[in-house]
């Protein structure tokens, strides 16, 4: 017998700083919202270590312990927070439907995307090769640079991640190489000092991965290659990482809500409304330019407030 579809005034996907947030402001205001986690409860932040930039925090935070905080903080106001991901959507009609890991149905009035964005990769078949055995490769320093404890590590990618993972792994690492295709940073002024200063980390600019090197079951090094001077070496690692940016999780979305080329939601300016009525868009899924834990947060604030004058509307 097939499960009974379930009714919901607010269905909230994702569970980063804006689903919470978006959750905290729904339950306030009596929408009862039930939250689906998604692959990776607690989002990207949950491979943050400290967080120095969140108002509220003068001491910091580590990233998992905020994310333990902002849960703890919807469901004191009755949001359902459910493990278990979105498979499918269905926005054809006023009703919106969508489907729990292609299993249970549930019919949503508002649905708010807080579905974020996930690590991208070089997409080299060596890389992926390492990465699918779990033998030297990740996109997540924090999660795994401890592996990798007083070893050679190399890090890919010029950007504010790269040198913030960069460093965190010059914590652990003996030696961290930082790989920078082009001949300088993209990532902000103070985050390249940093770098810059760090004794054991050592920059090689305009420098392309031709191959991640192993011996069958981990990494053993790296093949580069100078883009200028067409010089090739090999360098010595056990940990590969890979810093080059972020890819939005909307693919289950992309017959239904507007996005741009490069997949994020195209929300209305000003307001977190999607083309489709009663779809509201929060956090990294539609956010290319900032995509910080406290503009997400406000944007799911705004996508709670837009979703409660939605339903305000159709009474
Ligand atoms: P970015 O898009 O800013 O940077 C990606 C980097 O990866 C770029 O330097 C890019 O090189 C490089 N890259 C991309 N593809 C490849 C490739 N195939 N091979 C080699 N290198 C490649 O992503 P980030 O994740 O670093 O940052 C995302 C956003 O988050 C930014 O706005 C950033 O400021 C912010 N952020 C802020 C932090 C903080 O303030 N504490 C910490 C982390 C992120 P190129 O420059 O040549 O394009």
């Amino acid at each position: 017998m097939s499960e009974e579809i379930e009714k919901v005034k607010c269905l909230i996907i994702g569970s980063g700083p804006a689903g919470y947030t978006a959750a905290i402001y729904a339950a306030r205001a009596n929408m009862t919202p039930v939250l689906y986690q998604g692959m990776q409860p607690g989002g990207q932040l949950t491979t943050t270590n400290d967080v120095e930039n969140f108002p509220g925090y003068p001491d910091g935070v580590t990233g998992p312990e905020m994310m333990i905080q902002l849960q703890a903080q919807s469901e004191r106001f009755g949001a359902a927070v459910r493990t278990g991901w979105i498979s499918k959507v269905d926005f054809t009609g006023p009703i919106h439907k969508v489907w729990v890991e292609d299993k249970k149905e549930i019919h949503c009035e508002t649905v708010i995307i807080s579905t974020g964005a996930e690590a991208k990769y070089l997409g080299l078949p060596s890389e992926q090769k390492y990465l699918e055995l779990g033998g030297g490769v990740s996109a997540c320093a924090v999660c795994d640079g401890f592996f990798y404890r007083n070893q050679e590590t190399v890090i890919v990618g010029a950007g504010d991640s790269a040198c913030e993972e960069a460093h965190y792994l010059s914590n652990i690492c003996s030696k961290v190489t930082m790989l920078v295709r082009r001949d300088e940073f993209r990532a902000s002024k103070i985050m390249v000092e940093r770098v810059k200063k760090t004794e054991n980390i050592e920059i090689l600019y305009n420098t392309n991965t031709l191959e991640v090197l192993g011996d069958g079951e981990g990494v053993t090094g790296a093949k580069v290659k100078n883009s200028v001077t067409g010089e090739e070496q090999v360098i010595q690692c056990t940990g590969f990482f890979v810093a080059i940016g972020h890819k939005p999780n909307t693919d289950i979305f992309k017959s239904w809500i507007d996005l741009d080329q490069t997949g994020y939601i195209i929300g209305k300016p000003g307001s977190s409304k999607t083309n489709v009525p009663g779809v509201f868009v929060s956090g990294d899924a539609s956010d290319k330019e900032y995509r910080q834990a406290i503009t997400a947060a406000g944007t799911g604030c705004m996508a709670a407030l837009d979703a409660e004058r939605y339903l305000a509307a159709q009474n």
